[in-house]
């Protein structure tokens, strides 16, 4: 992409109602745009970042045996008089008469809804296991929208729904989220901790949050700081094993880890003192076993292998994808700006062109653009007539891991600088290497 005919738009100034630096940052350097109080539009580049977590998502949850679909976000509310949480759910839900004079409402999760897709085509256990998810925008009416789209009113949630037959088939579906969603964090360059968790008003007895530590994050956490340097299960896992997961899973909650709601301060005093960590922490993912809440009074029926009907076990598994980019910012930035890692950055590369307009350098940055285009690489071409500080600054703000400096001091001499975001570490090497490194 070529920045002179992109879409960036960078603000100068501090814009003031940011309070945390994520929410600064992103609106900063373009990548969102506030357009009512909690929503807001996903700039270009925003819109890059969001697809790539949205990738990694959607590679874990397939590689768990999770069935990507697509449901609406606006819902008949006699969905959910079926479940008795359209008088529960309160103010949080955005409530909407249609021209009928018919009550809907923006989903604020879909429970119901996927439940009434289940019991509308499955009635055996021989259809079981199933687990289906979207990725879908959601609408909570937050009381304290704040921090960007950390805390937004719409936000894009990946939400799945397991289906089994008894309690010990669906405890084996929590296990394969449990250990994908170690697995998408670490892809994501993120290291987050499973915690002991409320269920709130989904219900359930078997729950937990997936926080990342951050001194922004707006829950109060405790663990025990051994749990920070458990192995994340490979991409060769076999989510198949029952008794694999259940040791993965054993081996993952067995040091203390709560949130403030269920905190136990008689089992965190036991910890040594230099293993606690009382901090706080951003809650980016959120699974939940919870039986036959939905199922029975939705009449989700399906028939075992004695023929006798029962209502369905199910779970449902939370991550936040537009929270995650700001949490990624919090988790990784400097004084510059951002700092991306590989994964989701929206573009790998960033090329500045230190002398438009100067022939050698030109050619230098045309032949660098297009070798790397040609090789898949994503490259923001810095193309614009401005000065080189403007440039480098732009390129720190927005957070690129590699920038490739072109000018003709070191092209005189055959050389570019290639400079590595996360370090600042500089190294001259021939247009050449910079390509076969970057690619
Ligand atoms: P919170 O405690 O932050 O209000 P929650 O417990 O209400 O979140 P869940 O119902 O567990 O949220 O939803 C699953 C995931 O959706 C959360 O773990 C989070 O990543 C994301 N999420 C929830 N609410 C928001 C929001 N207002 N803005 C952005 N992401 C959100
Ligand atoms: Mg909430
Ligand atoms: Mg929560
Ligand atoms: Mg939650």
């Amino acid at each position: 992409m070529r920045l002179s005919r992109y879409f960036l738009p960078i603000l100068r100034e501090t814009p003031k109602e940011a309070e945390i630096v994520s929410h600064r940052l992103m609106l900063r350097a373009g990548l969102i745009r506030q357009e009512a109080a909690g929503i807001y539009a996903w700039l270009p580049a925003g819109l890059r970042v969001l697809n790539k977590i949205n990738a990694i998502v959607r590679e874990e949850q397939n590689r768990s045996g999770a069935i990507e679909l697509l449901m609406p976000t606006i819902q008949s509310a006699d969905l959910w008089r079926e479940s008795g949480r359209y008088e529960a759910y309160g103010k949080e839900m955005l409530r909407i008469k249609d021209r009928h004079e018919r009550d809907m409402l923006f989903g604020p999760t879909n429970e119901e809804m996927i439940t009434e897709i289940f019991r509308a085509y499955v009635r055996s256990y021989k259809d079981l296991p199933l687990n289906l998810y979207h990725i879908q925008w959601k609408f909570r009416d937050e009381v304290r929208p704040r921090f960007g789209v950390m805390r937004s009113r719409e936000f894009l949630m990946k939400d799945a729904y397991s289906f089994d037959l008894d309690k010990d088939a669906a405890r084996h579906s929590y296990n394969k989220m449990f250990v994908a969603y170690l697995r998408t964090f670490q892809r994501l360059g993120l290291t987050s901790i499973p915690m002991r968790a409320d269920t709130g008003p989904i219900g359930g007895d078997l729950s937990h949050e997936f926080i990342i530590l951050a001194s922004t994050g707006e829950s109060e956490v405790y663990c025990d700081r051994s749990v920070l340097d458990l192995p994340v299960p490979g991409a060769d896992t076999n989510f198949d094993d029952p008794a694999a997961l259940q040791s993965i899973v054993e081996a993952w909650t067995t040091p203390y880890a709560a949130t403030s709601e269920m905190h136990d301060a008689a089992a965190f005093e036991a910890i040594p003192g230099e293993r606690k960590v009382s901090a706080r922490g951003i809650e980016v993912g959120h699974i939940f076993y919870f039986g036959t809440k939905y199922s029975a009074p939705m009449k989700a029926m399906v028939s075992g292998p004695d023929g006798v009907e029962r209502p369905v076990h199910m779970g449902s598994y939370g991550i936040g994808p537009s929270r995650l980019a700001a949490a990624l910012i919090e988790a990784s930035h400097d004084e510059a700006g951002i700092i991306w890692p590989d994964a989701v950055a929206p573009f790998r590369v960033a090329l500045l062109n230190l002398k438009v307009g100067d022939s050698g350098t030109d050619a230098a940055c045309e032949t660098i653009y297009r070798a790397l285009g040609a090789r898949g690489v994503d490259v923001l071409y810095d193309d614009r007539e401005e000065r080189p500080g403007a440039k480098f600054a732009t390129a720190d703000l927005v957070g690129m891991p590699w920038q490739v400096l072109v000018g003709p001091k070191g092209l005189a001499e055959g050389k570019v600088e290639l400079k590595r975001r996360a370090t600042g570490e500089r190294t001259l090497v021939t247009v050449e290497d910079a390509v076969a490194l970057l690619s």
